[in-house]
Parts: C-alpha cells; structure tokens; sequence
C-alpha cells in the first residue's frame, strides 16, 4: 500500500520507497513518499498561511483537539505500539509503552494550557501595571530521529500545536510508518486546514529545505551531534530562526563499593540494553571504584547472556535488532574497535545470525579500557557498554564528566555524602540517583549540557519558553 505526505489537509505523494521490517528484512511494510523541495515549500506556506487562523483558536478549542489526539492514541496503543516495533526494532512492550506515553504527552499539553500562561509585576510608575503574555512563536520546523518514532514526535508537536503554533513534520527515513499513522490521528481530531503538515523525505532535501526556509520562525530538531551543528548553522543563517537541538549522549553510571549489587546491574542492564542501546540517555559508561569492579565483570558477565535478543514482536524477547543496517555496521566497526585500542571484551561482542534475517547483535560488555578509548568517548547508539575503573569517589565523578556531551548521568551508592557529591559536580542536564541514567517522565525538562543540546530545555513546563515569545506589556490607566 501507498501513503502519502499530508499538506494543507489533502493526503498528496510520490516517489514512493518501500520501507521494512528490522527484525524480518524479508517483510515489506509498506511504500511511502518521499517529499522533494517544493512538497516542503508547500507544507511550508501552508502551515504560514493557517497561523493567524490557529492562533487565534480559543485555548478550550485547542484543548479539546490535543485531547482528541491523546484520546485516539490512548485507544489504539497496543496496535501502534506493535506497528512502532515492527517498523523500528524495539520490543513490543516497549513500543506499547511508547505509544501510551506519546498519548499521555498530548494530555498533558491540553492540560497544560488551561493554566494562566502570563504574569503580572508591580510597576515603578503611577497607576502603572507591567503584564507578560505568552504568544507562539509562529510556524514551526520539527524534524524528529528514528529512535523513538512517536514519543519524540509527540514531545514536539504536542506542545507546539497548545502553545498556538503550526507545523511543518519531518520524519526520520527508517519510520515513516509511525509517523504515517500519527499523522492520520492528527488529521481526524478537529484541526483547520495547514496547522499540522507533514512531509516524509531525506535530511539532505526535506530537512534542508526546512532549515534554510525562512519562512519559519523556529526549529526543533533531535538527532545526532554533527547534524545537529549543521541545521542550527543553517537556521540562525537564513532568517535568524530560532532553534533547539537535543543531540548525542555518552552517559555514565558511577557505582561505589557501597553500591547495592543488584541495583547496579539492574540498572545497567536496562540503561544500556534496553531499545538496543539506541537511547540518547543510554548508559555507555559505567565507572566504578575497585572492590565493585571485579562483582560488576561477575555478575554482568553471569547476566548479559541470558538476555533474548530476537524478533521485536515476540513477546519474550529482551533486546530487538538494531534498526538499519548502517547501525548494525556502527555496532560492529565500533567492538572492533574497542578490541583493538585494548578494551577486554567479556560478554558478547557478535552479530547474530537468525531465522529471519535481521539486524541482531549480541548485548556486548567491555572491561579494562580507559576513558580516553574512542568506544569510551564516541556514541556508540548500540547494545554496548563499558566498565572503566576508578580509585575513588572524586575520581569516579570527573571520569563522569570526562566526554564532550553532558545528556544524562547517574550514581549508584549508599551514602548520602557521595550522592551530594555527585549532584554538586556531574555536568548533566538529567541526574539519576540508584537508578539508570535512561527512562525520563514527560512532564519534567529533558535536555542536557555541553555537545548534547542547544537552546531551551524540552518537555514539561520548560516547553512552553521554546514554543512561545513573550510580550512584555506597560499599561499606564487614568492620566488626568
Ligand atoms: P539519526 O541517526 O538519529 O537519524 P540524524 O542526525 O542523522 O540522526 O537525523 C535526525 C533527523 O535529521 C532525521 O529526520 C534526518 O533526516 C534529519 N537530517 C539529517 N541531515 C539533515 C540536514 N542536513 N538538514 C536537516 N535535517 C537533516
């Protein structure tokens, strides 16, 4: 079957590739367009064209559409879960899981705007009040990674629709399925013509010419760091737009001989395994001091292998493919690596040969390398995970913070004082105490410090600075 890109409220397409399944290459989900420049430009103008129209949209009436969105989402969970999963690799529990939390994200934002959304300030000046109002920034670029096809869409596109803006989407290639299947739930729930458009294509074309529009007033992107470079290079170039990028991750867990052993590699296992490592809060380091070390390379050792890597639609499976073969290639180029710059490789470290022909890879665990290794500093985005070993408490938390990205950091220990210590030096935008460093809620900031992020925190309240610009109003009443 065919589907096609939706601009201006018509269903329009072609060029149409055919996208499929990584865990199953042999099964073809379905054929889908591939926008151009011009598609773009058109989704473009028509989202500009339908801004005075959204804007002016009363809150309740915007409420009720984010409701019908979270509602249909809410509804259909199990089936788009399990779509999400077919067409991305992840489990299927964890595709479900997603599904409900991109419905929950949409409630949230329809809850969101029924609270006041300005402030009022006494004023130095007689019979003088100062009001701040939020007004949306206008229409809005969102280009989205493949790793979470409808919870990252959602997070964009959720607040960008309350605050009172339109969209332009563009999806990731490997997922236009889900994105597919968001967009028809957002055509049926009640908007104007133009508010939300979207546009499947490459970054090179699609994205580019999102970028370099200036027609729009704003971008927000997630994806990997060197993209991330380059789109806010183009949007602070043509038209000033403004932007936030949510980038790379190279995410420690420090773990202290006081550590509880079972939290520890609990947390390991699902930081570093879960969604195939291909989390941007996914654990990549764990750094612990000597007498957890050789327990952590026992356990682990004794752990990883039990883990059941295979199809995503399977329900006992543990760990699906990897979603492409670019990113199983990245796996495997960066193990080899790690072997050859010293890194000892205790667990796993293959590719999987199936019944069906997938992406899989063993979940893999290197020991006794150093923080310098490129495996220790470079985003590996795959079921791969390092022990490096540290003397002490302080020297564990600077090797935390020894890589160039700062997303997501954790700790697991006992004491009081070294979790102070922690919270006080970790450069991290998101911090986890006794817990893994990836599984964050939707209704608080996510983003993080350093090459990991660019511009406004996403989520929660912290949203609505991205998705709105503030007026500052002086009013001066009764100057006779
Ligand atoms: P990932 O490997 O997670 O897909 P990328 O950074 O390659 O990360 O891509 C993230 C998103 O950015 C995708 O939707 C992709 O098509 C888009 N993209 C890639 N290159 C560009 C570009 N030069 N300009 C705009 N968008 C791009």
């Amino acid at each position: 079957m065919q589907y096609e890109n939706y601009i201006g409220g018509r269903w329009t397409g072609r060029n149409f590739t055919t996208n499929v399944n990584p865990s199953d290459t042999n099964d073809e989900i379905g054929m889908y367009a591939s926008a151009d420049a011009d598609d773009t430009n058109s989704a473009i103008e028509s989202a500009v064209a339908a801004q005075s129209i959204w804007r002016a949209y009363p809150p309740s009436e915007r409420i009720s559409v984010l409701r019908n969105i979270g509602n249909a989402l809410l509804a259909r969970k199990d089936e788009l879960g399990a779509a999400l999963s077919r067409e991305e690799g992840k489990p299927v529990r964890e595709g479900i899981a997603e599904a409900g939390r991109a419905g929950n994200t949409f409630h949230y934002y329809a809850s969101a705007i029924e609270h006041a959304q300005g402030e009022t300030y006494s004023s130095a000046l007689p019979k003088t009040l100062i009001q701040t109002r939020r007004n949306p920034v206008g229409t809005v670029g969102i280009i989205t990674p493949w790793n979470f096809p409808l919870a990252i869409p959602a997070w964009k596109i959720a607040p960008a629709l309350a605050y009172g803006n339109t969209v332009v989407f563009k999806p990731a290639e490997l997922v236009p399925s889900s994105a597919w299947a968001l967009t028809k739930i957002i055509s049926e729930a009640g908007l104007p013509d133009g508010v939300f458009n979207m546009v499947m294509g490459s970054g090179s074309v699609v994205g580019k010419a999102i970028t370099t529009s200036s027609r729009l007033n704003a971008v927000t992107f997630t994806g990997s760091s060197f993209v991330g470079a380059e789109i806010a290079a183009d949007c602070i170039s043509h038209g000033a737009k403004r932007i936030q990028a949510e980038m790379g991750g190279k995410n420690s867990l420090v773990v202290l001989d006081d550590a509880d052993l079972t939290i520890a590699v609990e947390a390991i296992i699902d930081g570093a395994f879960k969604s195939t490592g291909q989390r941007c809060t996914a654990t990549s380091r764990v750094i612990s001091t000597p007498q957890m070390y050789p327990r952590l390379v026992e356990q682990l050792s004794a752990r990883i292998p039990t883990l059941k890597v295979g199809d995503a639609l399977d329900p006992s499976t543990d760990i699906g493919p990897l979603a492409s073969q670019q990113q199983l290639n990245q796996v495997r180029k960066y193990v080899e690596l790690g072997v050859s710059e010293g890194a000892e490789l205790i667990a796993g470290g293959h590719e999987i040969r199936s019944a069906s022909p997938g992406f899989y890879f063993e979940p893999t665990l290197f020991a006794g390398g150093h923080s310098q290794m490129r495996i220790n500093q470079e985003e590996i985005f795959g079921p791969v995970v390092c022990l490096i070993e540290a003397p002490d408490v302080d020297s564990a938390i600077a090797l935390a913070n020894d890589t160039q990205y700062g997303l997501a950091a954790g700790i697991i220990t006992d004491s009081q004082r070294s979790i102070e210590r922690f919270l006080d030096s970790a450069d991290a935008g998101m911090l986890h105490v006794n817990r893994s460093t990836a599984n964050t809620e939707l209704h608080v900031p996510f983003g993080g410090n350093k090459s990991s992020s660019y511009g406004p925190r996403e989520q929660g309240t912290a949203a609505r600075d991205f998705f709105t610009s503030t007026s500052t109003i002086y009013s001066t009443t009764g100057t006779d």
